[in-house]
């Protein structure tokens, strides 16, 4: 019955590890779920009051136009010109139901059969699925930790063929927290342009850095870039808004804006009402709840990352951006007695209690994946409960 697309795909992983957590802990099971990268706080007040006004005014009763209303393209265009110094105008926007929703847009739009997809992995898990129900192939190209999980312009040009359609460049990356500086995005930029490859710019972390790093958005830096950028971005991450949906793309690209609103029309018409009056609260009202999210992801980071980096074996490069721990694990499982992540993993699950998502479906079959977008003290004892699962396999090894 099934289809091909369909039997070709993986579940999503992230989605997968925290239904199973979620049914433990339904049992009774204190399980710590460091699965899900979305934010434990609620949606700002402001935003919430704003969807409650809109309803009540009736502003939610019916359909709107389908790629968004103008008052919220015309907020998220002052939003990135105000940020990331950079124009673009309401026929350039296309809102949708959450980035997820948007990206797959996107490539529905734009990629045929036997197309090429650039993916620097590690990668956020649902690319590699929505580049192949498109019908286009996955170019993987890998990083590692010596190079801070960050592609170059010689692993692009190595891994390029002459169907290559489109990059997808993710900075703040999921799952590393890998950020791009300014050059090289502007090296990237340029060697997208050369190639004719559209620049499929992933910033929905751009808002979450850290210390001193800047998040740089790639179309900024040139109109050439610009005219060859997708920009997807949403407001799930930065504004607590993981229910709402809300996600949209940005291009100077008619013929793909174009494309991608007529997909929507018959796909789901519009983003539910009630939420693009959110989002535009939430793009054009105070910004201060923001940063103080930021600030504890941040505080959150500090701490945990200083817990999880002397776990025996556990190698990590500490994070400027995103939610996520991304450490290699391949020297604990050496010193465990493992041959693979994923049953380290789900031994964790079973015996420790502590849910994380295996480095597999990121494309990096060495690496665990932690969010640290919850509770401060829950975080505490997830690291505690991680370091005497591993402090134990060792010692039983040994004995
Ligand atoms: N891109 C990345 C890199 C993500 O981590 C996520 C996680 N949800 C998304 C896109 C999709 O976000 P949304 O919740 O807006 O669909
Ligand atoms: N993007 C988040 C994550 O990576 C949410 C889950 C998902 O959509 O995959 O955990």
């Amino acid at each position: 019955m099934l289809s091909q697309r369909t039997k070709q795909i993986e579940e999503s992983a992230t989605l997968a590890m925290a239904q199973k957590a979620r049914q433990l802990i339904e049992q009774g099971i204190d399980v710590i779920s460091l699965t899900l990268g979305e934010p434990d706080f609620p949606t700002p007040k402001h935003v919430k009051q704003a969807a409650i006004q809109a309803i009540e005014a009736g502003l939610s009763d019916h359909y709107t136009n389908a790629t968004g209303i103008m008052p919220l393209k015309q907020a998220i265009i002052d939003f990135h010109q105000t940020f990331d110094d950079v124009s673009y105008s309401v026929k350039d926007v296309v809102v949708g139901t959450g980035a997820k929703h948007i990206l797959y847009v996107l490539f529905q739009t734009i990629i045929e059969k036997g197309d090429d997809v650039l993916i620097p992995t590690p990668y956020w898990v649902s690319y590699s699925e929505q580049v192949r129900l498109a019908g286009g192939q996955c170019l993987f190209v890998k990083t590692t930790i010596d190079t801070d999980y960050k592609v170059s312009v010689k692993q692009l040009d190595e891994a390029y063929t002459s169907n290559t359609k489109a990059l997808i460049l993710n900075s703040p990356t999921n799952p590393t927290g890998s950020v791009y500086s300014k050059e090289e995005l502007q090296e990237i930029g340029e060697w997208a342009v050369k190639h004719n490859v559209l620049i499929i710019a992933d910033e929905i972390y751009y808002r979450l850095v850290y210390g001193n790093t800047q998040s740089i958005c790639i179309a900024s830096l040139s109109e050439r870039i610009q005219q060859n950028t997708v920009i997807i971005n949403g407001l799930a991450k930065s504004f607590a808004m993981t229910g709402w949906r809300v996600g949209y793309a940005l291009s100077k690209r008619e013929d793909i804006i174009y494309g991608m609103s007529q997909i929507i029309s018959h796909e789901t018409s519009n983003l539910t009402a009630v939420s693009q009056y959110a989002a535009l609260e939430a793009l054009s009202g105070t910004q201060q709840v923001v940063e103080e999210m930021r600030r504890a992801f941040e505080q959150r980071l500090n701490i945990f990352y200083d817990k999880i980096k002397t776990i025996p074996g556990f190698e990590l490069a500490k994070p400027k951006g995103a939610f996520y721990l991304f450490p290699n694990i391949k020297n604990t499982l050496e010193l465990t007695g493992y041959t693979s992540v994923n049953k380290f993993v789900e031994d964790l699950l079973e015996e420790a209690h502590v849910a994380v998502v295996s480095g597999d479906a990121f494309g990096d079959d060495e690496c665990i994946r932690m969010s640290y977008a919850g509770d401060i003290e829950r975080l505490l004892e997830a690291a505690s409960r991680i370091r005497a699962f591993v402090e134990e396999k060792i010692s039983q090894r040994e004995s």
